[in-house]
């Protein structure tokens, strides 16, 4: 079975449907409220075990009421929490209002996630004994980084989603393997928008580059042979929340089985469009079988 470590963010998300976002000084009543267990990191632990791998979540909770909600989803996902530490205050949230056109504003309160700014001995040792370590940059860089590093060290491949978009330290980008960008993110780094003119930017950094260009499918490239594109399956979207994430999960699951690039991308394409087609983030996210029986 392919072992994965997620080194990354837990949050709840709190979602306020509304038809119109307020303006500022503005108060309007909306329709519904949530709670949904979320996180990039989170989302990334329960795709990556719902495809089929052995995942462990390295990160924090808070000591509030949504700690042990978000730890017993990822308990529930199947994700191993042993190393995830629960830190004193408040739970990472995000505060997300969903408008009827669903567009969203969102609102990120790290929390415990800022509480994460080392690895321990014991982090070390499981990351070691993984195929691959996931990562995005919604805990400290600094410890993202020490995380790519030390991946790195060991051998063990690093994939790093760069989101939410912001600079990336050199020292990181030096130790990651494959940067999957979406379109926003791959521009926001390189300050190009076409995505070919981009992925070649960035492998002037990091050997390997998957775009996502949402419906559009993704775009692959490596520093050995030309780029590759990989359409997404034609689906009706209803809910496009942690397509990104559910692509990673799935991707990273694919490529620690062996899979040839081309192969693991259609299948990773299958599993985010399978997401889209559901409500929600990660109750979204589809199953090994379901993903088997897309693709066969
Ligand atoms: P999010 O932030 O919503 O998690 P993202 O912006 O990180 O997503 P996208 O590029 O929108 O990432 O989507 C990731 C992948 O999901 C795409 O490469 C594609 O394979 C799949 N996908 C997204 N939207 C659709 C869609 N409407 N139909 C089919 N597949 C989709």
């Amino acid at each position: 079975m392919t072992s994965i470590v997620v080194l990354g963010s837990t949050n709840m998300d709190l979602v306020a449907y509304v038809a119109r976002a307020p303006a500022r000084g503005e108060t309007v009543t909306g329709r519904e409220f949530r709670t949904v267990p979320g996180g990039k990191g989170a989302n990334q632990a329960v795709a990556a075990a719902r495809a089929g791998a052995e995942v462990s979540m390295i990160g924090a909770v808070g000591t509030d009421d949504f700690g042990v909600r978000l730890r017993a989803a990822l308990d529930g996902a199947g994700v191993d929490t042993d190393l995830l530490r629960t830190a004193e205050g408040p739970s990472g949230t995000a505060h997300i209002v969903v408008d009827d056109e669903g567009g969203n504003a969102i609102v990120v309160i790290p929390g415990a996630n800022g509480a994460v700014t080392a690895l321990t001995h014991g982090d070390e040792a499981l990351i070691g004994n993984a195929d691959a370590l996931l990562l995005q940059l919604e805990l400290p860089l600094s410890v993202v980084t020490e995380g790519a590093r030390t991946a790195r060290r060991l051998g063990v491949r690093t994939i790093l989603t760069p989101a939410p978009a912001k600079p990336l330290p050199p020292e990181l980008v030096a130790a990651t393997d494959l940067l999957v960008p979406n379109e926003h993110e791959a521009a926001a780094l390189t300050g190009v928008t076409d995505p070919y003119a981009a992925a070649e930017a960035l492998l002037r950094v990091v050997p390997e580059v998957v775009i996502t260009l949402g419906a559009r499918g993704s775009l692959y490239a490596s520093r050995e042979a030309p780029p590759v594109t990989v359409s997404a399956p034609r689906v009706t979207a209803v809910d496009t929340t942690a397509a990104g994430d559910t692509f990673v999960g799935a991707l990273a699951v694919a490529l620690g089985e062996g899979r040839p690039v081309p192969g693991a991308l259609a299948w990773a394409s299958v599993a985010a469009a399978l997401s889209v087609q559901r409500p929600g983030a990660s109750t979204s996210m589809p199953y090994r079988s379901e993903i088997d029986m897309e693709t066969n």
